[in-house]
């Protein structure tokens, strides 16, 4: 059976841009007789509020995108995060990481820059060969690290892989432009992620649909399956809707916001047929 799945994090409101990545899994989902399911990623506990959470919850309700089970909260499963950190720590792909951001910046600035990622430069290794007794010592001290992958032993081990993308077929991963990714902040047992690599596996999520912005990041999440023995999904990245200024909508933008849209007076019918108008033509 074919699972779907919608993933916002509660940072602000649902908008159109949003509506309609949930209308697209539940759509999929109805078409395909399969199941749609929620999951709220509050991994970052500054950033998201329960408030948004709540009514992101009525709002998908009101606009008639039910889901199937029960809404996975990503904050109330850490657990789940550290057991797989602690599978790849075991396997020889982690090494805490004590950096600051400033930190970061001036060695890339004396280095004479670094490569660009997808998620922004990439770290240029300070921490990497630090021992590990000195990095217990540290950790002992009380130092809060940050937990690396070794991208270069990852894939070493893993060896190369592709997944299939509903719009682009077999794609090539390519994780090592990302360098050495977070999988646990100094804050958070987690990341963006080995959290939803994670919960897509135990979830049971089958095809996972999300915007284009996220594309490379799934050369990561197919390492992490790889690496953790979790199952492959398919892949369906769906174009982002762009206001007419040819901008992403933010969730700070009232004009979009589903609340707002609630207050003027629109009907569910309405704003779900304002996302779909935005949308652009469906390359299949
Ligand atoms: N939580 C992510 C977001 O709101 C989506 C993650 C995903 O679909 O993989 O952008």
């Amino acid at each position: 059976m074919r699972v779907t799945r919608f993933a916002p994090s509660p940072t602000g409101h649902l908008h159109l841009g949003s509506v309609y990545s949930a209308l697209f899994a539940w759509r999929l989902a109805k078409d395909l007789g399969g199941r749609f399911l929620l999951r709220l990623e509050d991994i970052d506990q500054t950033r998201c509020k329960p408030e948004f959470a709540a009514r992101m919850l009525d709002d998908l309700a009101w606009l008639g995108l039910d889901w199937d089970g029960e809404v996975r909260v990503q904050s109330q499963h850490f657990d789940d995060y550290r057991a797989s950190l602690t599978r790849l720590d075991s396997m020889g792909l982690l090494y805490p990481c004590f950096c600051t951001r400033a930190q970061i910046a001036s060695e890339i600035e004396a280095a004479g820059g670094a490569p660009h990622g997808p998620d922004g430069p990439v770290y240029p290794g300070i921490c990497r060969d630090l021992p590990r007794s000195d990095a217990e010592a540290r950790i002992a001290a009380g130092e809060q690290p940050a937990w690396r992958l070794d991208v270069v032993r990852a894939v070493k081990r893993a060896g190369p892989l592709k997944y299939h993308d509903h719009v682009r077929g077999k794609t090539a991963c390519k994780p090592l432009r990302f360098g050495d990714v977070v999988l646990a902040r100094k804050d958070s047992p987690t990341s963006y992620h080995l959290s939803v690599t994670v919960d897509d596996a135990l979830q049971g999520v089958t095809l996972v649909t999300r915007g284009e912005d996220l594309l490379h990041a799934t050369d990561i999440h197919r390492l992490l399956q790889a690496l953790l023995g979790l199952p492959e999904p398919d892949y369906w990245h769906h174009p982002l809707l762009l206001g007419p200024d040819g901008k992403r909508f933010a969730k700070r933008d009232k004009s979009v916001s589903v609340p707002d849209l609630r207050m003027a007076g629109h009907s569910p019918a309405e704003v779900l047929a304002m996302a779909e108008a935005l949308a652009p033509p469906a390359r299949t």
